[in-house]
């Protein structure tokens, strides 16, 4: 039995709890936990059933399952293959039957463990041919009562916490159970109010439940609270951005009919539907004395730069400038291109201009003095647009391509670069479900392009089985033999951007070697420090095949591509997959995508098929979203939201009701002086949204 140290208390460091040694500190901290407070709060994502004791006979093939005996043998040893560590047990319950245990690499067990000991072992049964059962790396806990003592820490339903390497969901359950005792004494920053309009359990509650609930639906209950709780504070972090930004000046930007037909009259096309809502949601925002602060998503190749031309457009007519600002060199020089042709012809006066590093001294002078003194409307460039040389005589729009490509920061100081609060236009190519959109971007309003302009010729995609690579290879070989061009995408691998990079480098080698020995390859990772080098010969046309991890550019228009081949593209999210394929089709060729899987299960290739069929982004985000969670959308460490929260978002209508709830609390009181504890996570928040 653990005695509770009594100095023991919320804001007490982890290390103070028993048996945290030094090392396992840094890997609590590791996973945000510092003080007893963080432990509690960091709760199980799920749990495992295995259910009360069950004696050996009872067992059954893959099944979890708790048994609890004696140990009859205990001994280290080696496997014949692999020449790996392992330990091997046989166990005896009550009726003498007998369960063979074994643990690879953990060699601590055979010293942990010895003949005679009575123990808990918590696993997956595996049975052999004649009913003889094993448990491989099953949880055990050594039992030191009598024959009637039940396992405290096993069997049962075990928490799966969160960890990394080097701890347990066991251990961190050890430690969860010494810190318990404080929950209690834990407040809670929802107004009470809220939580009774809608059934949440207060918090100490909900962290006693969720960590030690009888049932899953207690569980659940507990989860939902804590994802309820996690987003109010989020949305109402939002809505004070949004208050403080509306606290700020901006000059109007009125509405001009005849601005938005001369840039009609000047596009050799028909906007479709979905531009003119986004225009005109952009127009309402920019005509108001408070700015703009606009998030235009919409799928590769939706149209998104006219929308963002039209924009600045209206902000010339009014005498203002605009600022485009794009990640990449190449996309600067694309957009300024594109920008070009929607409004110099059709707006005489209107000149656009481009900022780049790689420019001659010269000819970066003239274009900051056309910025400074007014005389150029519309500057394109990179991240040199927020060096503090560059000034503009009066900016009033500033628009971010690839948003999510910059850090806050960044787009602050872009910002900056107006004598008051220019307005802000920021465009993102990843189709985001709106629900969620609202959910991590929330202090912006959200515009979506949900069409594609009409007579683009869809992407052939296939899901090619795994034995016929080759014919995936013939393909691109194919194409590549009509002068075109090919992408060639390698698996995403968990860990290291190091471990991504080499893999890659490796498949580039292969390829080169053994596939295409007569091609032009080239390689592109995310440690590659000529980025930029490889996506311009590769525009260029130098090279024939593309080897690249998941960097690969997006937004960057090379209409001689035409192939998108994906290694182990099960490992990808849809909407991911969605993203490869729209660098290729650019063109009037018709192009090819063909998905790879690694794991040709049904469930895996079901999944896959989804992207052969639909070609709406935003269907397969919702997919995506239903499937896997929301950050497989995101990347599971950027969303900044916890797996409840995430969870929680499922629930249709839940964000609306949470950001309604959040907004009203802000209205009555809008610093939050009646409710401390939720201004202090509210802060939280906040600081955390503008490091991300
Ligand atoms: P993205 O949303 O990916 O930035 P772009 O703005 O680059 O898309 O547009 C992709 C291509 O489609 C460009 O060549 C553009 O001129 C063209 N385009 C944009 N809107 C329309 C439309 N309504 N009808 C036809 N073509 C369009
Ligand atoms: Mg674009």
């Amino acid at each position: 039995m653990v005695v509770l140290n009594p100095r023991l208390a919320l804001d007490s460091p982890v290390a103070e709890l028993p048996k945290v040694k030094p090392l396992d500190k840094q890997r609590l901290a590791a996973l945000g936990i510092r003080t007893v407070r963080d432990l509690l709060l960091h709760m199980p994502f799920g749990w495992e059933e295995f259910g009360d004791p069950k004696p050996v006979s009872e067992l059954m093939d893959g099944t979890l399952a708790t048994v609890v005996g004696t140990i009859l043998r205990i001994a280290p040893g080696i496997t014949r293959l692999k020449r790996l560590k392992l330990t091997k047990a046989t166990l005896a319950d009550q009726a003498d039957d007998e369960l063979t245990l074994v643990w690879f690499n953990q060699p601590w067990v055979a010293k942990q463990l010895h003949k005679g000991d009575r123990v808990a072992v918590a696993g997956t049964v595996k049975a052999g041919r004649y009913r003889e059962f094993e448990m491989r790396n099953p949880h055990h806990e050594r039992l030191d009562g009598g024959s009637s003592n039940a396992p405290k820490y096993i069997g049962g339903l075990m928490p799966k916490y969160h960890v990394v390497k080097g701890l347990t969901s066991k251990k961190l359950a050890g430690w969860v159970d010494a810190a318990l005792p404080l929950a209690p004494k834990l407040e809670d920053e929802l107004p009470e109010d809220v939580r009774a309009r809608h059934h949440l359990l207060p918090l100490a509650e909900a962290v006693r439940l969720g960590h030690k609930p009888d049932t899953q639906s207690e569980w659940s209950e507990a989860r939902r609270r804590m994802g309820f709780a996690e987003l109010f504070e989020l949305q109402a972090a939002f809505a004070l951005m949004r208050a403080s930004i509306a606290a700020e000046p901006a000059a109007p930007i009125p509405y001009r009919q005849d601005v938005i037909d001369s840039f009609k009259a000047g596009l050799g096309f028909e906007l479709t539907r979905a531009q003119k809502r986004s225009m005109w949601e952009a127009f309402q925002d920019m005509a108001k004395p408070t700015p703009m602060n606009r998030l235009l998503n919409g799928d590769v190749g939706s149209g998104k730069t006219a929308v963002a031309a039209a924009c600045a457009a209206m902000a010339h007519a009014a005498g203002l400038q605009s600022v485009v600002m794009a990640p990449t060199e190449l996309l600067a020089r694309q957009h300024l291109h594109k920008f070009r042709g929607y409004l110099e012809e059709s707006f005489p006066g209107l000149t656009v201009e481009l900022l780049v590093s790689s420019q001659s001294t010269a000819e970066r002078r003239r274009v900051l003095a056309a910025a400074a003194s007014g005389h150029c409307a519309l500057v394109v460039g990179t991240h040199s647009l927020i060096e503090e040389n560059v000034q503009f005589a009066d900016l009033g729009l500033a628009i971010v391509d690839e948003q999510h490509r910059f850090g806050t920061n960044q787009r602050e100081l872009l910002r900056a670069k107006g004598s008051g609060r220019p307005h802000f236009l920021a465009m993102t190519a990843t189709p985001i479900p709106r629900t969620l959109a609202l959910a991590r971007f929330g202090e912006m309003s959200v515009s979506i392009i949900d069409e594609l302009p009409i007579g683009r010729t869809p992407v052939a995609t296939e899901v090619v089985p795994p034995g016929e690579r080759d014919r995936a290879h013939e393909l691109v070989r194919n194409q590549v033999r009509q002068g075109r061009q090919a992408f060639v995408i390698c698996p995403l691998i968990e860990e290291s951007e190091k471990v991504v990079a080499r893999s890659a480098t490796a498949e580039f080698e292969r390829l080169g070697k053994d596939v295409f020995p007569d091609l032009k390859l080239d390689l592109m990772h995310g440690r590659l420090k000529e980025k930029e080098e490889v996506m311009k010969r590769f525009v260029a046309g130098e090279t024939q095949v593309l080897v690249a991890t998941a960097v690969v550019e997006v937004g960057v228009d090379i209409p001689n591509a035409t192939v998108m081949m994906i290694e182990g593209a099960d490992r990808f999210g849809l909407a991911q997959l969605h993203q490869f394929r729209g660098r290729v089709g650019r063109g009037a060729a018709e192009s090819h995508c063909l998905l790879l899987a690694d794991d040709p299960s049904a469930a895996s290739l079901e999944r896959l098929k989804l992207v052969e069929t639909i070609s709406d982004g935003f269907r397969l985000a919702r997919e995506d979203m239903e499937r896997r969670g929301i950050g497989e959308l995101m990347g599971s460490k950027q969303h900044g939201m916890s797996d409840a929260a995430m969870d929680a978002l499922r629930k249709p209508l839940l964000l609306d009701e949470v950001r309604d709830e959040a907004q009203a609390l802000l209205l009555s009181d809008p610093r939050l002086e009646a409710h401390p504890l939720l201004r202090d996570a509210v802060e939280a928040r906040l600081e955390k949204i503008s490091i991300s």
